[in-house]
């Protein structure tokens, strides 16, 4: 095969999205409507997104999976197209969209109930308490309109010594004698290394989903924490692929380098985006099952699809190129590592929460869940943010993110008028 042909083409994008695309969305524009299903023959069906290993449990999810943390309501038909193209790994949980992402996919198996087993379902709980994860779990399989959920998740554990007891334990294999659940684990957007090792440890996890992209992928303790869990049979899933920074904070930094410029040019001669490369990045670590990719349209999903099915590996240059922009905007990007700058503290702030805040409002334009984040912060707490010290903190943090500054901006963008008074609380 040539250089040429090896390297994916806008042409390749547009037999992926095309094969799959255009022309099956007014298909399935026809089957929302009450049209029966025509078979296609075989050869003219798409290829689908590959699908890779889930850890020890026999299950194979494709590599790319849709991230439910959005308003999927309005988006029957992107769920649908979802499937067409083989992305039928579905991270949903019981607080995203005040419960109305679990409606959505609940009211979409109602209409196609044969979806349900090509789907490997993913829900969330945000407690650990027996009483109350049964409770959430009954809540969520109704909504969801199904008998059983494939993982069911503890949400955003940031440590697993605290967060996941013994009694959840037992929880978990009663819940799987029913049948409600098939397997079991938790998600992780802090200390994340050190959830991935203790999980490791505890021999009872089947997945886990964690934070995971080219600036925290190649760090030391990240690599063992990841080969732990390959070891232990855990299933991992990858989420926060794009690495956001704080943009408003980047720009007044002035650090806009011109590797962002080399970085979108090179990618753009070999016909794929900054984000499909983000993913590939990724993916290059076959121990990594599948990325959660929050796809609110047609085109991010046919994007995104375009890249899992292609086969081009990213080069050493650009593999470099990646590393030397994550080091050039280090400072404005939260690496999660909460126990490092937290612990400096005398009183209780969720800095590396703040940061997500951030991250959501500024690097996804999603002012929504950055203020649904930032009000569950008590209130006593969000009205002192800009008065702390916080210089410990800031001698302490590997990422020399300047926290107080930060602070201050957050207190000045996310309890502003636009946000209005449900934040101040
Ligand atoms: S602010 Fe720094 S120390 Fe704190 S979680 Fe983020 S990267 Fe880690």
């Amino acid at each position: 095969m040539s250089d040429k042909e090896r390297r994916f083409s806008r042409r390749d994008f547009l037999k992926i999205t095309g094969a799959a695309g255009a022309g099956s969305v007014a298909a399935s524009i026809g089957k929302l409507s009450g049209a029966s299903e025509m078979t296609a023959p075989a050869s003219s069906r798409p290829a689908l997104v590959p699908t890779r290993p889930f850890g020890k449990t026999g299950v194979n999810v494709s590599m790319l999976g849709l991230g439910g943390s959005q308003d999927l309501m309005s988006k029957q038909l992107l769920l649908r197209q979802a499937v067409k193209m083989g992305v039928t790994y579905w991270d949903t949980a019981d607080r995203y969209e005040g419960g109305n992402s679990e409606k959505a996919i609940g009211n979409y198996f109602e209409k196609f109930p044969d979806d349900r087993k090509r789907v490997f379902l993913v829900t969330k709980t945000s407690s650990s308490d027996p009483d109350r994860m049964s409770r959430d779990l009954d809540t969520s399989l109704q909504r969801l309109k199904t008998a059983y959920v494939d993982l069911y998740f503890i949400h955003a554990v940031s440590d697993v010594k605290d967060d996941i007891s013994n009694s959840a334990r037992i929880w978990v294999e009663k819940a799987k004698a029913k049948g409600k659940i098939r397997f079991f684990g938790f998600s992780t957007h802090s200390n994340m290394e050190q959830c991935l090792m203790d999980a490791a440890e505890l021999g009872w996890i089947d997945g886990i989903m964690t934070s995971y992209n080219y600036r925290l992928m190649h760090a030391d303790a990240m690599k063992k924490a990841v080969a732990a869990c390959t070891k232990a049979g855990i299933g991992l899933t990858a989420m926060k692929t794009q690495a956001k920074f704080f943009a408003y904070f980047y720009a007044d930094i002035g650090r806009e380098s011109d590797t962002s410029s080399k970085l979108n040019e090179q990618f753009e001669r070999k016909g794929y985006t900054p984000e499909q490369a983000r993913l590939k990045a990724v993916w290059e670590n076959p121990d990594i099952a599948s990325i959660c990719s929050e796809m609110p349209n047609m085109t991010i999903l046919q994007a995104n699809v375009a890249a899992a099915m292609n086969k081009t590996e990213l080069s050493f240059q650009d593999k470099q190129l990646l590393k030397q922009y994550s080091r050039e905007t280090a400072t404005a990007y939260c690496a999660g590592c909460a126990r490092i700058c937290e612990s400096a503290l005398e009183e209780n702030v969720p800095i590396s929460d703040i940061m997500r805040c951030l991250m959501y409002s500024f690097g996804y334009g999603d002012h929504r869940k950055a203020t649904r984040l930032f009000v569950s912060i008590p209130g006593a707490t969000r009205k002192r943010l800009a008065s702390i010290d916080y210089s410990n903190a800031e001698r302490l943090c590997p990422q020399n993110i300047p926290i107080s500054t930060v602070m201050k901006q957050t207190v000045e963008r996310l309890v502003a008028p636009q946000f209005g008074s449900r934040v101040r609380g």
